[in-house]
């Protein structure tokens, strides 16, 4: 009996934590995620401007365009992950770009955790020698992706981690975990950075909190 109040609380806390995070329809509906800051707490890495068009406009739209596409298809129901998992074409897009938006929103913070620590310091440790040639790697990626894309940090099935980089909106969840990643479309950095895609890269570990990336490691 004890065991089976502990499955169930686990199960009614994970259901809560997806309805939290926005993995779920509400309604019928995905709702663009509340932001754990203000839209000028991240200044001067990433302005007000940026943060108002760049979440409050782009990733509306793709939260609308997957509630009104979504609407009638056979996923309907589905979470947000499974719809990642399950689509293609444009619902694919727009419900990859939900959840890629959505973890890296929720990533950064006007008090981050500067440098990993513990399994996942000693995981970057292994893959990549240490923590400055893991970021190294994950700059050169991010500045190679040409025109719009994503880089990552995943998990992968073995264990160990890679950065890769995805073009348009894909998202790499059927290949790993993802443990973090930045977004590099012009729309996320132009009105701070303008061409200077290599500055807002350098900015993005300002405001990174690796202790909100620590909490994906081996989940
Ligand atoms: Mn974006």
């Amino acid at each position: 009996m004890k065991q089976f109040v502990f499955l169930f609380s686990v199960w009614v806390s994970s259901l809560l934590t997806l309805y939290a995070q926005n993995q779920l329809p509400v309604n019928g509906k995905f709702q663009l995620l509340l932001l754990p800051y203000s839209t000028s707490a991240l200044e001067p890495y990433i302005g007000k401007e940026t943060m108002e068009t760049h979440w409050g406009k782009h990733v509306q739209t793709y939260v609308d365009n997957v509630n009104s596409m979504v609407e009638n298809s056979d996923l309907k129901g589905l979470s947000l992950e499974e719809i990642v998992k399950k689509s293609d074409g444009k619902l694919y897009n727009n419900a990859a770009q939900v959840w890629n938006h959505n973890l890296f929103f929720s990533l950064m913070s006007p008090t981050p955790q500067k440098a990993p620590t513990g399994e996942l310091a000693a995981a970057i440790n292994r893959s990549f020698g240490s923590l400055d040639a893991f970021k190294e790697a994950f700059n050169k990626t991010a500045a190679d992706v040409f025109g719009s894309g994503w880089t990552w940090l995943i998990q992968k099935k073995d264990g160990t981690l890679e950065v890769k980089q995805t073009p348009n909106g894909n998202c790499p969840i059927n290949e790993g975990h993802p443990l973090l990643n930045l977004d590099v479309w012009e729309h996320a950095y132009y009105l701070d950075y303008k061409n200077k895609r290599a500055d807002y890269i350098q900015a993005f570990w300002d405001v990174l909190d690796w202790k909100a990336v620590e909490g994906r490691y081996n989940k």
